[in-house]
């Protein structure tokens, strides 16, 4: 027989989790309504119910180490069915929310991105990396002439910048999934390691947002992040065939209105200009429909629109020709890019590792039950 375990509630915990939004936890009396209407929850291992209970004792270690709290995908449907008034969809997202600093390695960084006091050293370092760039390459003259950003920053130079942040960025996200990883499989054992067929699944699911597109309480959301999803998949891709248009064909930037990867990246910036516009303008006009935005929630999705503006705004006036305003937007932009780049998996942006990750787990585990 197993030894009876003497249970303390963690109230620090509980309290932290109620600061970050999950404040109605106390509410649940565990009916399990919740769990009845959710579309996105699994038969054999049901949520949300037993996360509230969870979070009801401060019990961290099996909120933080649960690939549940990551399937959910915040409709709604459980708290609009509730009937005590609670919001399990806003207790889970204030789980994913403290997760980031939880699972981020190194975990300093992960730390100082829930915190406002941070911000200014945060941004401190990619605004010393690129003016110390900028001197190194032409003494931060404004280039006379036809605008052309490479004369600014060198593309050998934007790109060891940018390399070196993508590098740092994979390496530190594959030591933070690891670390899910390896509380999950203490906290429920796997069944069968992940094979093709949970990958393919779960990245099809993620691709065509299945799971978003059963929302019923908040299914304007899939809108807004399908837009910001595809626009960002055509940045990525319009990024990566500019490298390679330079490096391979020998062909140099700017690169004509008409060009396919052009269009490609004026796409790209206009639907995540969309679908952030869209997500900001439902945040603000209704925010009990939209849950309470965390501090994480709310640097994200700025800094997101921030790169996205001074992208558009950076094109914008070197094809008015205003060198003036023209270079320091660019640099204004080069440095939100690096933001959400090197510290991907620090920021809300490290949403699409953990579920990704909690996804392949789910699935992987859900075969052989
Ligand atoms: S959160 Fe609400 S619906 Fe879910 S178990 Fe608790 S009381 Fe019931
Ligand atoms: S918010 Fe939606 S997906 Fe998440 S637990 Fe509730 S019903 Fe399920």
């Amino acid at each position: 027989m197993d030894k009876a375990e003497y249970l303390e509630p963690d109230l620090a915990f509980i309290a932290r989790l109620k600061r970050a939004g999950g404040e109605s936890v106390k509410k649940c009396f565990q009916c399990a309504t919740c769990v009845a209407v959710c579309d996105v929850t699994q038969s054999d291992k049901p949520f949300p119910r037993k996360e509230m209970i969870w979070a009801q004792w401060g019990l961290k270690d099996k909120l933080f180490y649960n690939a549940d709290v990551w399937l959910c995908h915040q409709c709604g449907d459980c708290t609009m069915h509730c009937p005590r008034g609670a919001n399990p969809s806003e207790v889970l997202a204030a789980v994913r929310s403290l997760s980031l600093a939880e699972h981020a390695v190194p975990g300093f960084l992960g730390n100082m991105h829930s915190s406002p006091a941070a911000l200014v050293p945060l941004f401190a370092f990619p605004i010393a990396v690129l003016l110390l760039a900028a001197m190194y390459a032409n003494g931060l003259a404004i280039p006379a002439g036809e605008i052309i950003y490479s004369r600014f920053f060198p593309l050998a130079v934007i790109d060891s910048i940018f390399i070196s942040a993508a590098l740092f960025a994979l390496i530190t996200s594959a030591l933070s999934v690891k670390k899910f990883w390896g509380g999950m499989k203490r906290n429920a054992p796997q069944k069968a390691a992940p094979d093709a067929a949970a990958v393919f699944g779960a990245l099809k699911d993620i691709l065509f947002h299945k799971k978003f597109a059963q929302c019923r309480a908040n299914k304007p959301r899939y809108t807004g992040h399908l837009l910001v999803f595809f626009g960002f998949l055509a940045l990525f891709a319009t990024t990566n065939l500019v490298m390679l248009y330079h490096y391979l064909l020998g062909r140099e930037t700017p690169l004509a209105l008409g060009d396919p990867v052009k269009l490609l990246g004026n796409a790209g910036a206009l639907a995540a200009f969309a679908g952030v516009s869209y997500i900001i303008a439902r945040r603000l006009a209704a925010p009990k429909e939209t849950g309470n935005a965390t501090y994480q929630d709310w640097t994200f999705i700025l800094i997101l629109y921030a790169a996205i503006i001074t992208g558009i705004l950076a094109e914008s006036a070197r094809l008015a020709n205003i060198p003036a305003a023209a270079y320091p937007v660019y640099f204004t932009h080069l440095v939100f890019v690096f933001f959400l780049i090197a510290y991907l998996p620090f920021s809300k942006f490290a949403h699409m590792l953990y579920r990704t990750a909690a996804m392949i787990y789910a699935a992987s585990n859900s075969k052989t039950s």
